[in-house]
């Protein structure tokens, strides 16, 4: 079988993982969610001319010549808090003691801060030494947000910030797509669960839980869908019941050359299959297939079929299962993949040619010579998960005898 380069692979999952239907969510669920909409302003932020500072809400023509050396007094005529109403005005050689966020009274057009000013007379008179210009530490009213502009555009993720801006024109809730909740299946007669001792040819299920902690860390909605066997019955009723629960599935396990590789056989059964040989390494096989739902609507459920190599299933996800998934999230097309940044390689990162793209795991660091710097994480076998713990990169190799130390990489950023 011929080996599919890794961009038409991409090409072909992503065309059959559309954005999910959007929904109305409460704000405070949407963190990481996508907008399905532009949310457009209202009101004016902030709602009336306030303060920047605690100090005295003055006219700022009173105090033209005020200075260190030429104090001006004026007297106080009352004290805004925030939250109070401004039922004060502010006449020729008068001042009002005002705290940030408190809204200008009439007839001040700017604030002096607390710091160039001195009480006097128990508070009925105060002693300005600074000239402020009208408008000087005033925030006017729609300074922040104005009515009809567009505050959040549609298909960005919502960010605290966004919560935030939410949060200050009263919205409850956002037009997002949801979450894409994402079924995690491990298939392997060898695989086991727990501290037990390990019977004869037995491993513990690494994968599964790595997977389902991989779709939470990525910001979709985990769904454990167990272990099964490698038998066509037992995955066949797992995948049915998982097309109804779950809006996209990822196996692990189970879509190599073996005689017990069933994953690809049921996906098969349930048409749709596209079995590849990915030009990559890792990862090399992977199975993807649609499931019917069942019902109106005719939806289809996306299934990833990741090998069963703990690394190779890392691999598979970040490179295809993690965009298309991104997708249904509803994220732009320049927004399906993790960062990629160029890096100096520290040492050698050897490899011979074989018609694929190496993924090396590797240490990335940012140097103090402003450039990224790698190292291999340790050994690069596809089972050999303990060198991924110490990896938060992986290097992008294409065919050919690898890098040389001093040469630049092109390198994944699996953490920000
Ligand atoms: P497979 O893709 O099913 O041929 O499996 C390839 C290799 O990955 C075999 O050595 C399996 O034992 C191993 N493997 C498969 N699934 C898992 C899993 N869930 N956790 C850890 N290792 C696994
Ligand atoms: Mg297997």
């Amino acid at each position: 079988m011929g080996l599919v380069p890794l961009a038409e692979a991409r090409r072909h999952v992503l065309e059959r993982c559309p954005p999910l239907a959007p929904i109305s969510m409460p704000v405070g669920d949407a963190l990481g969610c996508v907008t399905a909409a532009a949310v457009v302003c209202e009101e004016r932020v902030p709602p009336f001319d306030n303060s920047a500072m605690d100090g005295f809400a003055l006219r700022a023509a009173d105090v033209t010549g005020a200075g260190p050396a030429s104090p001006v007094v004026l007297r106080v005529v009352g004290t805004l808090h925030a939250g109070s109403s401004p039922d004060l005005a502010v006449g020729e050689g008068e001042a009002v003691r005002i705290m940030t966020g408190a809204p200008l009274p009439a007839g001040a057009d700017a604030v002096v801060m607390v710091e160039s000013t001195t009480e006097l007379d128990r508070g009925g008179a105060v002693e300005v030494r600074e000239a402020v210009p009208p408008g000087r530490n005033v925030r006017p009213a729609g300074d922040d947000l104005r009515p009809g502009e567009v505050v959040i555009e549609a298909g960005v993720e919502i960010t605290p910030a966004r919560v935030g801006v939410l949060a200050t024109l009263g919205r409850e809730t956002v037009e997002v797509h949801p979450r894409p909740r994402v079924g995690v299946l491990s298939t392997g007669d060898e695989l086991v669960d727990g501290p037990g001792a390990l019977g004869p040819g037995q491993i513990r299920d690494s994968n599964r839980p790595m997977l389902l902690a991989l779709v939470r860390a990525s910001g979709f909605a985990p769904v454990d869908l167990g272990r099964v066997p490698d038998d066509l019955g037992a995955i066949r009723a797992v995948l049915g019941s998982a097309s109804r629960a779950c809006d996209a599935v990822i196996t692990s396990g189970g879509v190599s050359m073996g005689q017990a590789d069933l994953v690809k056989v049921v996906l098969d059964e349930a048409g749709e299959l596209r079995w590849m040989q990915v030009a990559i390494k890792p990862a090399k096989p992977f199975a993807f297939g649609t499931l019917a739902r069942g019902g109106s609507g005719g939806v289809r459920v996306p299934v990833f079929g990741l090998p069963g190599n703990p690394v190779s299933s890392v691999v598979s996800f970040e490179l295809l299962a993690r965009p298309a998934l991104r997708r249904m999230a509803g994220f732009p097309a320049d927004q399906l993949d993790r960062p990629r940044v160029v890096a100096v390689a520290d040492a050698p990162l050897p490899r011979r040619p074989d018609g694929k793209v190496h993924f090396v795991r590797v240490v990335c660091r940012y140097g103090e010579d402003g450039a990224y710097h790698v190292r291999s994480a340790g050994g690069q076998g596809s089972h050999q998960l303990g060198s991924l713990t110490g990896a938060n990169a992986l290097a992008v190799l294409p065919d050919g005898d690898g890098a040389d130390s001093g040469d630049t990489v092109e390198v994944i950023l699996l953490q920000p």
